[in-house]
């Protein structure tokens, strides 16, 4: 009896926590009363447990009729541990986001610490905003923190939208942007007053694209997101727990286009502007499938990447993505989502012993749960001449840095 009320309060349990995603077998609530009485209790250590509990993420196993909660299993394999607080080669990190609030003194220390040369806020904005970033940062450290700018989209529907950005851009350079950053909202939730989303081949943004190879700007552009985040949010996504804590990460559903499609978009502009530098994020949000992205870099010479974020992609599958990376030596640059000394979810340390170590089966990260999916990486070791452009000299040449 014991048994299977323990049981019984096990199943109402899950199903009360929002956070777990569990289908009871209600076949096994055959008796009314036990129905009753299980509820009864269910609600109320339910109620416990959820306040006590709230934000707790972690996967919970059911093991013939046994469920595990918090399973969190401990590797007992014997390797080594490669700490490395400083990379081997100095890093340019071009994919940061950072706002006026930090000091750049403080950023320069933290920098020095971690043995980067320099780094890239992709966040500088447009008007006031780029104006008080670029005089804040770019002047104290002029090669060191390096501002690129965003475009006004607001003003999509105006009629000289394309001749605003071109004077836009062609300020901003004079001033000390050093690039463009395209946020990922072009293409998927942009919409001008047609109610149509803006797609990023469209033409009024040709000019612009034009303008920046022009100025020698290189584009960063973010587009699309993990193929999970455009997978329905259940059971079988492998970014499950990720989605559960950000929902808004989700585009799955009609009211986004598809993942395909906007990448498609993207492909379409870097080939019809061969003159100017497109940067693409994340591995070109592609980097489940680095077959499909060696071919666009294949195709594309004006094609880069950057490896923000998705070191825990490049890392599981470390056999492809070290063929990858050597391959593709010149065209792939360094780069986080995160900032020197970012209180949260740091990451520098653990790509340098990605990059640098042949160490194995190591999380990805450093706080309490994974940000992705549950799995492991694996270090690819790269040959120093490889490791040495991949963090510097593919930027420098990028950027035009000493
Ligand atoms: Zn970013």
């Amino acid at each position: 009896m014991k048994k299977v009320l323990t049981k019984n309060i096990n199943h109402l349990l899950l199903i009360l926590k929002p956070d777990r995603f569990y289908k009871p077998d209600w076949n096994k609530y055959t008796s009314r009363t036990r129905q009753q009485y299980a509820c009864i209790i269910a609600i109320v250590l339910g109620l416990m447990l959820g306040c006590a509990n709230k934000d707790t993420i972690s996967q919970a196993l059911y093991i013939k009729g046994d469920l595990v909660l918090d399973y969190q299993p401990k590797s007992n394999l014997v390797q080594k541990q490669s700490i490395l607080s400083k990379p081997k080669y100095p890093v340019i990190d071009v994919h940061t986001h950072f706002s006026g609030d930090v000091t750049p003194a403080f950023l320069i220390e933290k920098m020095d610490a971690l043995g980067i040369k320099a780094i890239v806020n992709l966040s500088g904005g447009y008007g006031v905003k780029l104006d008080q970033m670029l005089e804040k940062f770019s002047h104290y450290g002029p090669d060191r923190l390096i501002i690129f700018c965003n475009l006004d989209l607001s003003k999509i529907d105006d009629s000289d939208f394309s001749e605003q950005m071109e004077a836009f851009l062609s300020a901003a350079h004079a001033k000390g942007a050093r690039g463009l950053k395209i946020f990922k909202n072009l293409g998927l939730t942009v919409k001008d007053k047609t109610g149509q989303i803006v797609a990023i081949d469209d033409v009024r943004f040709d000019p612009v694209w034009e303008k920046a190879g022009e100025l020698g700007m290189p584009v960063l552009i973010h587009t699309a997101d993990p193929v999970a985040f455009f997978k329905p949010t259940d059971r079988f996504n492998e970014r499950l727990m990720q989605l559960k804590r950000h929902p808004n990460w989700s585009f799955y559903g009609a009211a986004f286009p598809e993942r395909e499609t906007i990448i498609a978009q993207r492909n379409r502009v870097i080939a019809r502007h061969p003159n100017t530098i497109f940067i693409g994020a994340h591995v070109g949000n592609s980097a489940e499938d680095l077959t499909m992205i060696s071919k666009l870099l294949d195709s594309y010479p004006n094609f880069y990447v950057d490896v923000a974020g998705r070191v825990a992609e490049l890392g599981r599958q470390p056999y492809t993505a070290r063929k990858f990376l050597i391959k593709y030596q010149d065209r792939v640059l360094f780069g986080t989502d995160r900032y020197p000394g970012k209180p949260a979810q740091p990451r520098y340390t653990i790509y340098y012993r990605f990059f640098q170590t042949q160490d194995e089966y190591f999380d990805y990260y450093d706080h309490p749960f994974p940000p992705a999916g549950e799995w492991k990486i694996y270090g690819v070791f790269l040959p120093d001449e490889v490791l040495e452009k991949i963090y510097c000299k593919n930027a420098q040449r990028v950027l035009g840095l000493r």
